[in-house]
């Protein structure tokens, strides 16, 4: 249900991936909600689809990205270009905001966390900066940790001491901790120590999160960071399906849904590593025989690129897709929360990023988890050892254990005892969203926030 206007503006700054642009715009949609008039700003790469956003004002800028660099092959990078080179094209496309008298004033912007380089932006121009983190708290809470885990010989990952414990952050181990494949690992760890740092001078961080979830993490941020915290997850079930547009920059194949119909509840494997996530052909190969020797119906999401340079289909061993005689549905992209809601569905075997985790969570999926990288693994070992609502699968990927790790989730008494866990955990995300919940308590305190300390407008500002 829609407030009445407050006669503000809010300014929101995605990422352009996949898993940072749909949970801003469904923050977005739950503070337009919430009577805020909205604006995204926005860089020219992998922009939003306006016409599924009439009521949005939508404002690119300059990302002086040239077309090879215009990629997500290598998110860190192409996440450092805009970081070095946005600040210039930003401040002069707020600074026209800022004084455009056809919008209604402008309380604050709100960044994805990795977009570190608003900072200085918004204070050059007085403008308070709110920070939205679209991974989870636990993973943060890492990150934050940084540099006291080098300090103490964690970072950078020996691949030898993977299986020693990290005393400060059970139950992680040292191979739990984030990691991405790079040319440059220092450069990892520097983004990570500055978005920390910029995000600590931010007003205050919103969080795709429930308390009930991290609470943990949640109260160790609030002791170390000196600003509020407002976890108000999950975003993508404030809203009523009818209100939601699609934040997809993929089309999904509908296709699934009617293959799903026709399957037994609890009876699919939904398999789906997300928007970045990249495996080798060995590893699809034996995903695919494992998929096969399980006998169980799935539904995979092989998106092109998967496998790096592949169209679609060629790297599946031949004959693959005939042996299965219908059991398997294969899709480039799929409407994964249609799917994850779906009954047939009885397991999610992913990835593991902050978006899938959530949104398996909150329809209560058991998880088979293969992180890849970054938080991934983090998120995958909360999921196996703390919520205990999934099994991870070991790191060098067989089609024998794909085959056992699925047994044991979809036809074993261990997956009905997760399956029971899941389904609590699922009640209490959809609790902290009733009335009086947890995330409805900190969205009323995130919008008293933003009332209290919106911008004021500089004297020397004309606005008409
Ligand atoms: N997604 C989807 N269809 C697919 C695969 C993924 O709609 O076939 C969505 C999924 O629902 C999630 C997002 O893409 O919201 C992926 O975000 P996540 O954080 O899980 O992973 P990332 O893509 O950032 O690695």
């Amino acid at each position: 249900m829609e407030r009445e206007r407050k006669g503000l503006s809010l300014v929101l700054i995605p990422s352009p991936l996949q898993g940072h642009i749909a949970p801003l715009l469904e923050l977005a949609n739950i503070l337009y909600c919430s009577g805020f008039s909205i604006i995204i700003s926005h860089t020219l790469f992998n922009s939003p689809n306006p016409s599924a956003y009439p009521h949005f004002t939508f404002v690119p800028f300059s990302d002086e990205l040239s077309q090879s660099e215009a990629s997500t092959s290598d998110p860190l990078h192409l996440t450092n270009l805009i970081n070095l080179r946005c600040a210039h094209p930003l401040s002069r496309c707020l600074s026209h905001l800022l004084s455009d008298p056809s919008l209604d004033p402008i309380a604050c912007l709100i960044s994805d966390a990795a977009l570190h380089f608003t900072r200085s932006v918004c204070d050059s121009l007085h403008l308070p900066r709110l920070v939205l983190r679209t991974g989870g708290a636990s993973s943060f809470l890492v990150f934050s940790l940084f540099p006291l885990l080098r300090s103490r010989g964690y970072l950078p990952i020996e691949e030898s001491r993977g299986e020693e414990a990290v005393a400060e952050l059970p139950p992680l181990k040292v191979k739990d901790l984030p990691k991405i494949e790079t040319k440059d690992p220092e450069a990892f760890y520097e983004f990570v120590c500055r978005m920390v740092d910029e995000l600590k001078l931010s007003s205050g961080v919103i969080w795709n999160t429930f308390e009930e979830l991290e609470s943990y993490a949640l109260e160790k941020l609030t002791l170390e960071f000196s600003i509020p915290i407002y976890p108000i997850g999950p975003f993508h079930k404030h809203l009523t399906s009818g209100s939601l547009a699609s934040t997809a920059l993929m089309t999904p194949d509908e296709s699934c849904i009617p293959w799903l119909d026709t399957q037994e509840p609890n009876s699919v494997v939904y398999v789906s590593f997300g928007s970045i996530a990249a495996i080798t052909q060995t590893q699809l190969v034996e995903m695919a025989w494992g998929l096969a020797n399980s006998k169980q119906a799935f539904l995979w999401v092989l998106r092109p690129g998967l496998v790096p340079g592949s169209q679609w289909l060629e790297p599946l061993p031949d004959g693959f897709i005939e042996s299965l005689g219908g059991r398997g549905h294969v899709v480039k992209w799929a409407p994964q929360g249609q799917v994850l809601s779906h009954p047939a569905v009885g397991a999610f075997w992913t990835h593991n990023g902050w978006n899938s985790t959530l949104e398996s969570v909150c329809e209560g999926v058991p998880m088979i988890c293969m992180p890849c990288f970054a938080d991934q693994k983090v998120n995958a070992k909360y999921v196996s050892d703390v919520w205990k609502v999934g099994i991870q699968l070991p790191n060098e990927l067989q089609r024998g254990e794909v085959e056992q790790a699925i047994q044991r989730i979809m036809v074993e008494d261990e997956g009905k005892a997760i399956r029971e866990r899941a389904l609590q955990l699922k009640e209490k995300a959809d609790l902290c969203l009733q009335q009086g919940g947890s995330s409805r308590r900190s969205l009323d305190r995130l919008i008293t926030h933003i009332f209290s300390s919106r911008r004021q407008t500089h004297p020397s500002e004309k606005r008409e």
